[in-house]
């Protein structure tokens, strides 16, 4: 077969300058013929690979002919067509579909005791032996949508959702613009063309539409931007772009599929789940990584409890696990009582989502001064724990939400996360709920509250402010910061509010006498603590600077600024342009810096935590590998191409010893480009720059 590349230049000669009317009917269906196999395998190499052979605007410009073409005869349109990729004319409503084997629901197990019961029937309705094995699959179940897609004679011919089971909506001109859902199996490109069973004439597959999570959250932050309302979850969100009856919108949403299950088809397909899975991926269906075939009711246990743990590391929700029989002759046997099969389970995970009232909108000051709107609620149990505070980000967030108080609200809890307000249920609203406004000044200490301009967050900016104090000294204390032992967020708010101390200085001004009068607080405690706050004067710079507490700064931060400033005084001396050439540091955090040093309250307490003793020199083991006197000390490098001499890998590790810092993306921080063979477009951006460029040999003899 002609490559790819060779036969879409040919194409684009025929088509000449685009007038595509001059052809007569027989030429326009065998250039749209070929029009639709060259676009849809340049669509899998983009999609799929990431790697496509022509440019988008080329790609455009033979999509175009296409759309002419098959305008000008309308007969010609097929089902297949890349056109439908991108949706068509809205319709009225769905039509109904009904399918041909109901979509079963399945039975749940919540528990390990559930699991065991399921295995057992299934064994004792198959009369197995006592050491028979059985295999199983475990599958994660994703929280999306379920799909039932009917392809005909390996053409998509209708795309159904699941309705009641039975009946479903016809979604078909909305799941020909998911990328990842064939038009034609098998696929071109990504498939093994000899599939082995063949593709029987009528094939259904069934599998779930689903929203990725950074999908999910870049399209929120798109919808609102526009002020538009935003979606609650990913699942909402696939339900909400499947069932669009405006295709086109459907085909801007970045939906997600995965095939999991056959549905009826008039051949065979594979004797076990398992096989039929490595089948569908054969033809080009999505399939999920994570599922296993075990043969212990031990390993299907180990696979939900792993994943009930690890759920937050995937890139899309699931709410459980699919646990199936494999053998198709054993689910056969096992069949299915009214609504679900006998021969797989669902084994659900603890709830996140749980809806309560919300009773009020609290306050609470951080250490900032940044202030977070907290939901006091009507307590609520949230897989396994009780909830009685949620956190409401900031203003914005409820007056987008419209939450209110008095509301029902739906709250999510996820891992170690806060739990969160995700929305009013507004159907739930009597009348009597009250809308929230900021308040005007800060509860603890009554100075106005300020919001910077494009920020999303309110601060109580006042110095004198005790709750955020309170919060400064718990940072400043902890273990990330100056480690204080025997010196808790408890102790930091005693001391804060009663007024023992008020600067952060005053902490190496404890002593005995101050510490005795404090409640429960005896010989031997107070000489631990003072013990820890001495011990505390020997931190790095770096942790110094990061338990100040500045505004935007960082532990990462405060280490890279540690690499450009020797001391406290030193940064103290440093203008924004300075600041700026340190890694990692923008406008924001330059600003924020300056404006910390030009308090001159803040210049005091660098001077008297020096008096006092505190560590605010760099420490030696702060000064990076290569030492001062390294040659590439501050360089930053971007390598690109091969290095056939010694290798990337090497190449950045020599770099790395002699001081220098190895980045992976070329901007105007960047000091040299080393480019090997082929070196691709970091170089142009290097010279667009004006970036230096070093050969391999170059780099060679500074290293040198
Ligand atoms: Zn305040």
């Amino acid at each position: 077969m002609i490559d790819l590349y060779t036969r879409t230049q040919a194409l684009v000669a025929k088509l000449g300058d685009g007038d595509t009317i001059k052809f007569s009917r027989e030429d326009a269906g065998s250039l749209v013929a070929s029009l639709g196999s060259v676009l849809t395998e340049h669509a899998e190499l983009y999609y799929q690979d990431d790697a496509p052979v022509i440019s988008d605007a080329e790609y455009d410009r033979l999509f175009q002919q296409l759309r002419i073409l098959e305008e000008s005869h309308p007969s010609l349109l097929k089902n297949d067509s890349p056109s439908q990729r991108t949706g068509s004319e809205p319709v009225d409503s769905f039509s109904k579909i009904v399918h041909s084997e109901a979509l079963l629901s399945l039975s749940n197990a919540f528990s390990e005791d559930d699991l065991r019961a399921w295995y057992r029937r299934c064994r004792s309705r198959l009369e197995l032996a006592e050491n028979e094995p059985l295999s199983i699959t475990v599958e994660l179940k994703i929280d999306g949508l379920a799909l039932s897609l009917l392809y005909s004679n390996g053409v998509l011919q209708t795309g159904a959702t699941r309705g009641d089971g039975r009946v479903g909506e016809n979604v078909t001109l909305n799941v020909r613009t998911i990328p990842s859902i064939p038009l034609r199996i098998p696929r071109p490109k990504i498939s093994d063309p000899g599939a082995d069973p063949p593709i029987p004439e009528r094939l259904e597959i069934r599998g779930e539409v689903y929203f990725a999570k950074t999908d999910f959250d870049k399209l929120n932050a798109v919808l609102a931007a526009a002020g538009k309302k935003t979606y609650a979850n990913p699942r909402n969100t696939a339900a909400g772009s499947l069932r669009q009856l405006d295709s086109r919108i459907t085909a801007t949403r970045p939906l997600s599929f995965i095939a999991y299950a056959p549905g009826p088809a008039s051949g065979f397909i594979g004797d076990s789940q398992s096989s039929i899975l490595s089948w569908f991926a054969s033809l080009g269906f999505p399939i999920s990584d994570q599922t296993e075939t075990v043969n212990r009711l031990e390993d299907v246990v180990r696979y939900c409890k792993y994943w009930a743990d690890a759920r937050d590391s995937l890139g899309y929700e699931i709410d459980g696990v699919v646990v199936k029989i494999d053998d198709i002759e054993n689910q056969r046997r096992l069949g299915a009582i009214s609504n679900a099969p006998r021969w797989a389970i669902a084994y659900k995970f603890p709830g996140r989502e749980e809806t309560t009232v919300l009773r009020d909108i609290i306050i609470n000051v951080g250490r900032t001064g940044k202030i977070t709107p907290e939901a006091v609620l009507e307590p609520v149990m949230i897989g396994g724990v009780t909830v009685s505070q949620a956190t409401l980000h900031n203003a914005d967030y409820i007056m987008n939400r419209d939450i209110r108080i008095g509301d029902t609200v739906l709250v999510k809890r996820a891992g170690d996360v806060i739990p969160k307000v995700v929305q009013p249920i507004v159907e739930a609203r009597t009348g009597t709920e009250k809308a929230w406004r900021m308040p005007m000044s800060c509860p603890v200490c009554n100075s106005p509250l300020e919001r910077l301009e494009g920020e999303a967050d309110h601060y109580c900016v006042s110095s004198e402010c005790e709750a955020q104090f309170a919060r400064l000294v718990e940072h400043f204390v902890s273990r990330g910061a100056m480690d204080i032992d025997g010196f808790g967020a408890k102790l930091a708010l005693t001391l804060a509010t009663e007024g023992v101390i008020k600067s952060l200085d005053d902490i190496y001004k404890l002593d005995e006498t101050s510490l005795a009068e404090l409640d429960g607080f005896g010989i031997k405690k107070i000489s631990n603590t003072l013990e820890g706050i001495n011990d505390s004067r020997n931190r790095s710079l770096s942790r110094l600077l990061f338990a100040l507490g500045i505004r935007h700064v960082g532990k990462t931060t405060a280490e890279a600024l540690v690499v450009a400033f020797s001391s406290l005084h030193d940064l103290y001396g440093a203008d924004a342009e300075a600041l700026l050439k340190v890694d990692g540091v923008g406008d924001v955090i330059a600003q924020s810096l300056v404006d910390w040093f030009s308090i001159e309250q803040n210049v005091e307490l660098v001077k008297s935590l020096t008096t006092l003793g505190v560590n605010t020199v760099r420490l030696e083991s702060e000064i990076p590998q290569g030492g001062e006197g390294a040659p590439l000390r501050g360089k930053t490098f971007v390598l690109t191409g091969t290095l056939d001499g010694i290798g990337r890998k090497e190449a950045g590790e020599l770099i790395k010893s002699a001081g220098g810092k190895v980045s992976s993306s070329v901007s105007s921080r960047t000091d040299y480009v080393v480019a090997g063979e082929n070196p691709g477009s970091k170089i142009d951006r290097a010279r667009v720059l004006g970036i230096k460029i070093l050969t391999e040999q170059q780099l060679m003899n500074i290293l040198k």
